[in-house]
């Protein structure tokens, strides 16, 4: 029997990259699936196809994370289809990058609403149904850049650390509740977000990490099936590192 037979799972920005792998890894466990993407294009539909393959009854839904008012609408119309929502992973993310001093306004709210109110968003969608339920996972994929910071990222170094302390409140908030929230922060991951850098920015990152290799979504995705499995039904709070050692 798979970790997560009989779970329900919302994944948010799943079409591709770390959340498609985070998608894989919960249905090849027994959970049934709910992705948003902005849109739901061929990509997210070869998504949803190869959940299915994996015998997951799968709900993809076109939802701007960053829009409160979608992410609540995305929520109702993933709990009409299954009835319940055991885990939900915030991972729907953005890069804007550049030096704080030539930083533009427009930068900083895109990364902060895209990657940190979304957080939140969906966090205030599904706690009610949560709380009903009595249980209930809650994963953020913060990121190293939110506990060490990132030079050319402040942006996205600030909407990640407040992905920690968000979830850190939320475990604190609900925990009496029966519902866990944890941060997982992978480090250098292969995946196109990443496809962007130079070899040279490449080379820099692998001769910081004590592992000396970029890691894998599905190396993001194991810790996050941990988080999400009652194999951590008392680990709340926490932050998880997944970065071959760099960040220690
Ligand atoms: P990715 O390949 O760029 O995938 C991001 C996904 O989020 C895409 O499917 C994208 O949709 C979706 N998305 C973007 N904006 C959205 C919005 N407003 N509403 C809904 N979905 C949206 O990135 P990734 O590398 O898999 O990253 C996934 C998460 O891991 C992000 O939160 C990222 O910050 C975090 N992370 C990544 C790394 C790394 O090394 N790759 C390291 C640490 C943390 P479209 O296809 O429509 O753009």
């Amino acid at each position: 029997m798979g970790l997560l037979e009989g779970k329900v799972a919302l994944i948010t920005g799943a079409a591709r990259g770390i959340g498609k792998s985070i998608a894989i890894k919960f249905a090849s466990e027994g959970a049934d699936i709910a992705f948003t993407d902005l849109v739901i294009d061929d990509i997210a539909l070869q998504t949803k196809n190869e959940l299915e393959d994996l015998g997951a009854k799968v709900v993809a839904v076109a939802s701007n994370a960053a829009d409160f008012n979608e992410s609540h609408d995305a929520v109702t119309k993933i709990l009409d289809s299954f009835g319940k929502i055991d885990i939900l992973v915030n991972n729907a993310g953005i890069t804007k990058d550049g030096l704080i001093m030539r930083m533009n306004e427009t930068q900083w709210d895109a990364v902060l609403t895209v990657n940190l109110k979304s957080a939140f968003n969906f966090i205030h969608a599904v706690t009610p149904i949560m709380m009903r339920q009595r249980s209930g996972s809650i994963i953020n994929i913060s990121s190293i850049v939110g506990v060490h910071g990132n030079v050319g990222q402040a942006n996205y170094s600030a909407s990640k650390a407040g992905m920690i302390g968000l979830a850190k409140s939320v475990a604190q908030e609900l925990g009496s509740r029966g519902i866990r929230a944890n941060a997982v922060a992978p480090g250098f991951i292969i995946t196109d977000m990443t496809a962007k850098m130079t070899p040279e920015m490449l080379s820099q990152w692998e001769s910081k990490i004590p592992m000396r290799r970029g890691g894998t979504p599905e190396e993001v995705a194991k810790v996050c099936t941990f988080l999400a499995s009652d194999l951590a039904s008392y680990v709340t709070g926490q932050v998880i590192l997944i970065d071959g050692g760099m960040g220690m």
